[in-house]
């Protein structure tokens, strides 16, 4: 099995030597002639995984509905603008704006901005959107979002970001690279990059040789930035994805191809590349930046506590048995905690000190 990035890699690492995993990662997945997200179709049935959205419209119909408190505990600001990264198919903010239209004064000061880095999402992202009351501006980097008060969702987002990795060694933690085997397959390898004793966590002192230990820096960047446009400007962030809240070692990194695991190095560019989102990291850039962050919920306890039950009756009432057995499927898997209410987290930054609902209360990951 080949693709045409695994050549590609091969060649470039017999000629320049091991690449970084955070290489690795960010030309898999973002390559502009050969990566994944350029080139393949990720999402739903046919593709290699459904995200939640793509599960059921109840997802953004609630993160819509949370984000409309956001902008009254704003103070109804006569102009926002409402940012998703990473939007995939644009489901989300589709069901978002549905819900957002029940609040005529949001409508009306929203401004609506995708960041999104692959021209063929683009594409499927305006087409979801194509009856949606506000048009998509669209922006390769965050930076590209006009200055001023803003409402920012990313479902899935900073999981697909590069991240490193460092193995612990009898000298300190090493970067861990993919160089090539005497075969010439890609194979992973112990670099000469160390990382510095001060940014390895209290839980990885005593750690191993031979534990992973990962680092997000482009997350974390990503983050700071929003942060700081947040204090700035004002505003709230929503992220969604699947983590740890506590900085502890681990290997994460995982490649999915058709709805199930692939060996990492096997498939570039042909399978879903992620990993781990580390959230007390997140909440340590946001706060470097100026903006508080919540403590996060696990994605069953924010969904129904903001009234998954109460919209999947409203939903279901008056429909055929299939139909009703279908939302309930969709609520089991959206929330249940064997399936994606315990493993993904919902996390929110803010310029405001007070917790909106269903958040309850500050996140000092530290104390
Ligand atoms: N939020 C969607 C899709 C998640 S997949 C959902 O829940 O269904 C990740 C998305 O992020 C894709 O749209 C991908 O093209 C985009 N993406 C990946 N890296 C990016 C980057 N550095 N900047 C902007 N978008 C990126």
């Amino acid at each position: 099995m080949t693709t045409p990035l695994l050549e590609r890699l091969k060649a470039q690492i017999s000629v320049s030597g091991p690449i970084t995993v955070a290489e690795y990662m960010a030309a898999c997945l973002g390559d502009r002639a050969h990566g994944y997200y350029t080139t393949a179709e990720p999402f739903g049935v046919k593709g290699d995984f459904i995200t939640a959205p793509e599960v059921s419209q109840m997802f953004g119909e609630l993160i819509g509905a949370f984000l409309v408190t956001a902008f009254q505990d704003l103070g109804d600001p006569q102009s926002v603008s409402l940012v998703e990264l990473g939007p995939g198919r644009g489901t989300l903010m589709a069901d978002i704006l549905r819900m957002a239209r029940l609040r005529p004064a949001l409508i009306n000061a929203v401004e609506l901005h995708l960041v999104e880095t692959s021209p063929r999402l683009r594409e499927v992202q305006k087409n979801t959107l194509k009856k949606a009351p506000l048009m998509p501006t669209f922006h390769d980097r965050l930076a590209g979002v006009p200055d001023g008060p803003v409402l920012i969702v990313a479902n899935e987002f900073f999981d697909a970001l590069p991240i490193h990795q460092f193995v612990k060694t009898h000298d300190g933690w090493h970067e861990r690279v993919i160089g090539l085997d005497d075969a010439g397959e890609l194979a992973f390898g112990v670099g000469t990059a160390r990382l510095d004793e001060k940014d390895v966590p209290k839980t990885a002192r005593n750690a191993a040789p031979g534990t992973i230990l990962e680092t997000q820096p482009a997350a974390n960047a990503i983050c700071e930035e929003i942060g700081a446009r947040l204090s700035a400007y004002g505003g709230v962030a929503l992220f969604i994805d699947y983590g740890y809240l506590r900085s502890a070692p681990g290997d994460t990194l995982q490649a999915v191809h058709g709805h199930a695991y692939d060996p990492v190095l096997a498939r570039p560019g042909g399978a879903d590349l992620t990993a781990h989102v580390n959230f007390e990291a997140l909440a340590h850039a946001a706060k470097r930046a100026g903006a508080v962050a919540f403590a996060p919920l696990t994605q069953g306890d924010f969904l129904l506590k903001l009234g998954l039950l109460e919209r999947a009756g409203a939903l279901g009432s008056g429909k055929s048995p299939a139909v009703q057995d279908d939302i309930r499927a969709a609520v089991e898997r959206l929330a249940g905690p064997e399936r994606m209410g315990e493993l993904f987290k919902v996390f929110a930054i803010s310029s405001h000190r007070t917790p909106i609902s269903p958040f309850d209360r500050l996140w000092h990951p530290d104390q």
